[in-house]
């Protein structure tokens, strides 16, 4: 769908409005609420900030997804474990968040309402001497309301996505990475001429991501990429999570390139899930940080840090999963590097380094830059004996 974007107008800008204005970012809707204007822009830019979406004031398909789940206040509707299709909205998310807070398992704050909420659910109610149905109704709202917010300290899901690495060992064989190289077939991303040349982002990373392919194929990792090197089309965001989900993946990466119209803007930057206010993937955030530090220390990029974000890419993966962007293909200085292969096996190097890292247990882990994976095999191995 075309993105609704200011200057249009219509009933769908109405709706956006009403949606923006039930959650106080636009003051009530006056006579020209069906107009895209500078406050509804405005509305729509803090509206994407708060949720870690990326920031266009425009409402674009996965926009849309977050504003119409965002009608939903938590007890405003019985939440239930509805099949097949389950209930998604900010309600769902608030209650999980909630949940988790409380020391209960829901997973992921995904704001879907699965069978591992449902089943949360039904243990908070047989604790608190309700019946254990496992929807969230007006009688489950009181006993929440009447527990309030006490939160009893470490997020249960942190642990288990540690224990669950723990458990697999060090070794990387056998290990699923699914590589999803950004954009592709009718979306090249950033596109950036160069005299003759034309660079574009969904080449580049390809690229880098048949490199990185090869490298973990070489270490006994099953590498899957999202997409070959021409697709007819782009898979969307949710359908590359989806599969990762289905080949059991037990990491993600995603590879992109970023761009600003000032090409002065430079660096590498690693996004992992999270929200605003502290809901984070334990796993994820430190597959990312090990990545971004590893990229900075093998090739001096720019450091843009890692960062929080909601992206339904990290959002809707079950394994620990990153988003890096290599640079900027708009500054001249990131370029001369990006698109040279040697500089691309650099980075291969650093990422292979913070998977394989990913997999010591903290007292056995490495100083950054110090893991030499072209023998890689051989630190596998002894890694091994000392367990
Ligand atoms: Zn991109």
């Amino acid at each position: 769908m075309r993105p609704i974007r200011p200057g249009d107008r219509g009933p769908a800008v109405t709706e956006i409005r009403t949606i923006l204005t039930g959650l106080d970012l636009l003051s009530a809707a006056g006579p020209h609420d069906d107009e895209f204007d500078l406050d509804t822009e405005r509305a729509v830019r803090a509206f994407q900030q708060s949720r870690g979406l990326s920031v266009d004031g425009r409402v674009g398909a996965e926009t849309w997804r977050a504003l119409d789940a965002a009608r939903w206040r938590l007890g405003a509707r019985t939440l239930y474990h509805a099949v097949p299709e389950p209930l998604t909205g900010e309600d769902v998310r608030s209650l999980q968040e909630r949940l988790l807070e409380m020391g209960y398992d829901v997973g992921r704050a995904d704001a879907i309402y699965g069978i591992r909420t449902s089943r949360a659910v039904a243990q908070f109610q047989r604790e608190v001497g309700l019946t254990p149905d496992g929807s969230c109704g007006p009688h489950t709202m009181n006993a929440l309301r009447r527990i309030g917010r006490k939160v009893v300290g470490g997020r249960p899901q942190w642990l288990r996505e540690s224990d669950a690495i723990r458990q697999s060992g060090p070794a990387l064989v056998g290990k699923t990475v699914v590589i999803d190289p950004g954009h592709g077939g009718t979306d090249p991303g950033m596109v950036v001429p160069d005299g003759s040349l034309r660079w574009t982002e969904a080449d580049l990373m390809h690229d880098l991501a048949s490199r990185l392919e090869g490298r973990l194929a070489a270490s006994g990792v099953r590498v899957q990429l999202t997409r070959g090197p021409s697709p007819d089309s782009c898979l969307p965001d949710t359908d590359r999570a989806l599969l990762a989900n289905s080949l059991g993946a037990d990491v993600f990466i995603s590879l992109h390139l970023d761009g600003h119209a000032n090409p002065d803007a430079e660096g590498v930057a690693t996004y992992h899930y999270g929200t605003d206010n502290g809901v984070t993937s334990a796993t994820g955030e430190r597959l990312a940080g090990l990545v971004q530090r590893e990229i900075v220390a093998r090739t001096g990029l720019r450091d843009c840090r890692t960062h929080a974000k909601t992206w339904e890419l990290l959002r809707l993966t079950r394994m620990p999963a990153v988003r890096v962007e290599v640079g900027y293909l708009t500054s001249p200085t990131d370029r001369a590097q990006l698109v040279d292969p040697r500089f691309r096996d650099r980075v291969v190097e650093a990422i292979v380094a913070a998977v394989q890292r990913m997999y010591y247990p903290i007292e056995r882990d490495v100083p950054t830059g110090s893991l030499d994976v072209s023998e890689l095999r051989a630190v596998v191995a002894a890694g091994t004996v000392v367990d």
